[in-house]
């Protein structure tokens, strides 16, 4: 069993969706088929139910409207029988009926999750259409109907497995289509994985089945050593390990969900990055082999960070004021991504600034509190990469006049993170591109 993942611009066009269905015909054997929505679908969706969140009712109906008829040309290049483009013309009549139900409702954030939902629902029914159109057998599995949340809204692995064995066993076919990013969560209700959730739909269900492998087919080549938006030229990476991967991807690697490699390293599943627009290049293979040829493999930067400096109001940090510190972080299950000591401060940073001004009034009452928002970390991947020689004034030296924030050095064996300014982020992933590897 393979599971393959075709993200927004590879279902982006009825063309693509063409080329999709070439795609899967040539993998042998059994597959689980992970759509996204069609690109700017839940882009378009967010749109809508920000409307309805402000009470624009108005703005909402005629968003809706545009991207309802968007589809109509959809349907009408990707079918070529009649009868295919009338049933699948009722069906997203159907879909945006609902949606115009939605926006009528009072807005909660139930209806914000339904809103989004739809994107994928919409992309999965027309593909598998367009599969027994062209007479290939296929059937579609409804997500909601096993990718399982819990009650924080993390994914159940356990639940999700015996949901899906569940559903798979009444299924003969070879080719089985679902979606990506949505599933239903611990109250019952449609919800999903966050942003770019396809990609973890994906690696979940290939952990939950032990697949033999996870593809996740994008617009791109594979994994590159930096961030091609905003450096020329990059190149993909042909092998990275799992860890180095996982980093990336946290650190900002947009090709992959910032968790998806979580439930594969678990099961130890590999995950393919490939190009729907380029099927025969190689991409990147990750996986637990560790490839100790080379230090540096890749640069990641994430956006939107806050750093918060907490200061002893004593002279020295007393023992168990971290913990105190570390405490007030748990309790609003915020994640912290990077943190430095001093003798009488400790910096760190947080990527999720929900709960901020609660975290900074419980801090408070004990310590001073600094927060400096709209920072990058600027994360550096290898293998071993603090323990070799060089590495570390290779970095420092091509960022001699970027003002550094933070440094966190030899915490992880695969990763250097620095965190500047958001200002400096081009200049930085430009100048440590040339440095360390030019
Ligand atoms: P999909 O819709 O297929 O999920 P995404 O847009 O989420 O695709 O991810 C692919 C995009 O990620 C690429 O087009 C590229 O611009 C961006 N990207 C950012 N960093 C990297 C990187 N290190 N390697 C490859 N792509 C990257
Ligand atoms: N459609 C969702 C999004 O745009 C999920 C995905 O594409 O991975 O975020
Ligand atoms: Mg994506």
């Amino acid at each position: 069993m393979k599971v393959l993942k075709f993200g927004g611009t590879s279902v982006g066009s009825p063309e693509r969706m063409m080329q999709v269905a070439d795609i899967i015909a040539g993998v042998q054997g059994k597959k689980i088929v992970v759509l996204s929505a069609v690109s700017g679908t839940t882009n378009t969706l967010v749109s809508i139910s920000d409307y309805s969140a402000n009470d624009q009712k108005k703005e909402a109906e005629k968003v809706a409207k545009e991207l309802h008829l968007s589809y109509h040309q959809f349907i009408k290049r990707l079918f070529s029988d009649q009868h295919y483009i009338d049933e699948n013309i009722a069906f997203v009549d159907q879909k945006f009926q609902d949606i115009k139900n939605l926006i009528t409702e009072e807005f909660s954030e139930q209806v914000a999750k339904m809103f989004v939902a739809q994107g994928e629902l919409i992309s999965t029914h027309l593909f598998t259409q367009y599969l027994t159109s062209i007479g290939k057998s296929a059937v579609l599995l409804p997500a909601l109907d096993f990718m399982t949340l819990d009650d924080f809204a993390e994914p159940d692995l356990k639940t999700t497995r015996t949901k899906l064995e569940h559903q798979l066993a009444a299924v003969d076919q070879n080719v089985i289509i679902t979606q990506g990013y949505i599933a239903r969560n611990a109250a019952g209700g449609t919800d999903n994985l966050r942003r770019g959730g396809s990609d973890y739909s994906a690696t979940i269900i290939g952990a939950v089945l032990n697949a033999e492998e996870v593809q996740i087919w994008t617009d791109i080549d594979g994994m590159h050593n930096n961030d091609p938006r905003v450096v020329q030229p990059t190149h993909p990476l042909a092998n990275l390990s799992f860890e180095e991967a996982s980093e990336l991807a946290y650190f900002g690697a947009k090709v992959l969900h910032p968790h998806c490699i979580i439930p594969a390293q678990m099961h130890e599943v590999p995950v393919r990055i490939k190009n729907t627009m380029d099927p025969k290049a190689h991409g990147t293979l990750i996986s637990a082999e560790k490839d100790t040829q080379s230090a540096i493999k890749a640069i990641a930067a994430k956006d939107h960070i806050t750093a918060i400096k907490v200061k002893s109001n004593r002279m020295v940090m007393a023992y168990g004021f971290l913990k105190r510190v570390f405490e007030v972080f748990e309790k609003y299950r915020t994640p912290i991504d990077m943190i430095t000591t001093s003798e009488i401060a400790v910096s760190l940073t947080i990527d999720n600034d929900e709960h901020l001004r609660q975290i900074k009034q419980e801090i408070a009452q004990y310590a001073t509190v600094e927060i400096d928002k709209d920072q990058t970390i600027i994360c550096i991947v290898g293998d071993l990469i603090a323990e070799r020689k060089g590495v570390g004034s290779a970095i420092f030296e091509a960022l001699d006049d970027i003002p550094i924030r933070m440094i966190s050095y030899g915490g992880s064996r695969n990763n250097i993170s620095l965190l500047v300014p958001q200002e400096y982020k081009k200049d930085s992933l430009i100048k440590l591109h040339k440095a360390l590897f030019t």
